[in-house]
């Protein structure tokens, strides 16, 4: 039996990613292009549809932009000067092919396609209302939703009934769309997910993050705003605020993980925080010892910062194997309990002896770290102090971000000193909540209103969870809605 994941990196993973192109000849070969420098925002499905004139042309898999684009008869297939891309990550059993993106519906004033990041948080509850006026779901995205509204929305135009269709949904969105002359990006009132606007000549684009705009040599404009709709058309880039306003809450794990550190939001480097992220954790939470060694990669940068700080020389004490497949054959679990190391090798030529402080980016059920703190203490190091570059990760995200229940995360089950103990370190501690606000050059958490969504961190979600607290009430429900996360 084939199936995914079968040696859990135990990391939060983001969902999905957007790339939208308007007005170039190239369109579809620089989708793939965007897409695949957003890999690491979702891997097991992906697709495209472009549109030429009025027609619409889509290809959809399961799998990685460079295996799913690599047939020519797939991109000749995909004509026109406008196009838009999805890559999706799913948990296993929900990742079947009427739910990858971007999903794609004929309506009266001709065909609309649509890429999500993020997640709807009352599409169960406007699900069951459409299905009682007669709609018929094809897929259990969330997503599919907003084209069920846009049906029976009373405004005429494309661009009306998005914003109709919007105006109902609750949740995080940002959202690239494709009709005929038109390519449409919109960011959810409170900004959570990211989608950013780029210039190559005369063409514009959309995307998740500013390193798919590098890819195809496109200079960045400047973030979509929260709650902003903008609308590219062959007379440019219109923007509107459909919208009523709230407080911005961009996801500040973006910052410390899911993004690419060569990325920028917010005029800010994701590099650069990371790094000033780990400075902070030095002065919060020093200690004795003679290595900084990062959890490669995404602990990398922290880890320089953390260096840098402490005066304690970094150094290459993991090696991580680039080369593990996404799919392997379901493992023993004998098998299973070597494959934390199919990832990570501990370098025993730079930890023999050292007192080595271990930078990682986050602590979800605490699974790796503990094979990982193991694996070094057996490549001989003297102590193991585990530093990690994000607040204890107590609550679950419902914001396009797929975690475990919040029963499953190790710091809702225990205090950090108990963590610790767990993972076998010798010490543990995390940025505080306001060193992690300090590091994105605020000067704390402001209480009443916050700058960032931390809900992961402390439990203030800043939009309503109407479906989750549905099913609280009637769990018959979510299965109905198994696997709707886009
Ligand atoms: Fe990001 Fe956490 Fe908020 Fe989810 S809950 S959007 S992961 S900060």
């Amino acid at each position: 039996m084939l199936t995914t994941h079968p040696f859990d990196d135990d990391k939060l993973k983001e969902e999905c990613a957007l790339f939208g192109i308007f007005n170039h000849s190239d369109a579809a070969a620089l989708t793939v292009l965007g897409l695949h420098a957003l890999q690491h925002r979702g891997q097991e499905a992906t697709g495209i549809v472009s549109c030429d004139g009025e027609r619409f042309h889509a290809h959809r898999a399961l799998g990685q932009v460079g295996d799913t684009f690599a047939d020519p008869r797939v991109m000749a297939g995909l004509t026109g000067r406008a196009a838009i891309g999805h890559n999706r990550y799913a948990t296993t059993g929900d990742t079947v092919l009427r739910n990858v993106q971007p999903l794609y519906f004929d309506f009266d004033f001709g065909g609309f396609a649509l890429g999500h990041n993020g997640n709807l948080t009352n599409a169960l509850q406007l699900r069951r209302q459409m299905i009682r006026r007669g709609s018929l779901f094809q897929s259990t995205t969330d997503t599919e939703t907003i084209f069920h509204l846009m049906a029976v929305a009373r405004g005429g135009s494309v661009l009306d009934r998005v914003v109709e269709a919007l105006r109902q949904v609750e949740g995080a969105y940002s959202l690239v769309g494709l009709a005929a002359g038109m390519l449409i990006g919109v960011r959810d009132p409170y900004g959570v997910r990211p989608l950013v606007l780029g210039r190559i000549g005369d063409s514009f684009v959309l995307a998740s993050e500013t390193c798919a705009l590098d890819i195809i040599g496109a200079t960045c404009v400047r973030d979509i705003e929260p709650g902003e709709l903008v609308v590219i058309d062959s007379s440019g880039v219109h923007s509107i605020r459909p919208f009523a306003p709230a407080e911005r809450r961009f996801c500040i794990f973006e910052y410390i993980y899911f993004a690419r550190p060569d990325s920028r939001f917010e005029n800010r480097s994701v590099y650069e925080a990371r790094e000033r992220i780990g400075a902070e954790l030095a002065r919060e939470a020093g200690v004795d010892a003679d290595l900084v060694v990062p959890v490669p990669d995404s602990g990398v940068p922290a880890a320089i910062g953390y260096a840098k700080q402490s005066g304690i020389p970094f150094s290459l004490g993991i090696i991580r194997n680039h080369y593990v497949g996404r799919t392997f054959i379901e493992p023993t679990d004998h098998i299973r309990h070597f494959g934390v190391k199919l990832k990570h090798n501990a370098n025993s030529a730079v930890l023999k002896g050292k007192r080595v402080v271990l930078v990682d980016d986050s602590i979800v059920r605490g699974t790796t770290s503990t094979k990982i703190v193991e694996m070094v203490r057996q490549a001989g190091a003297a102590e193991v102090h585990m530093r990690i570059s994000s607040p204890p990760t107590t609550h679950s995200c419902f914001y396009g971000i797929d975690t475990p229940e919040q029963e499953k995360l190790l710091a809702h089950r225990y205090s950090v000193e108990e963590m610790a103990k767990f993972i076998g370190a010798d010490s543990l501690a995390f940025i505080s909540i306001d060193g992690l606000y300090r590091a994105m050059g605020e000067t704390a958490r402001n209480a009443q209103h916050p700058q960032f969504c931390d809900a992961c961190f402390t439990g203030d979600y800043p939009i309503a969870l109407t479906d989750r607290d549905q099913r609280a009430t009637q769990p018959e429900l979510s299965l109905l809605f198994e696997g709707g996360r886009a």
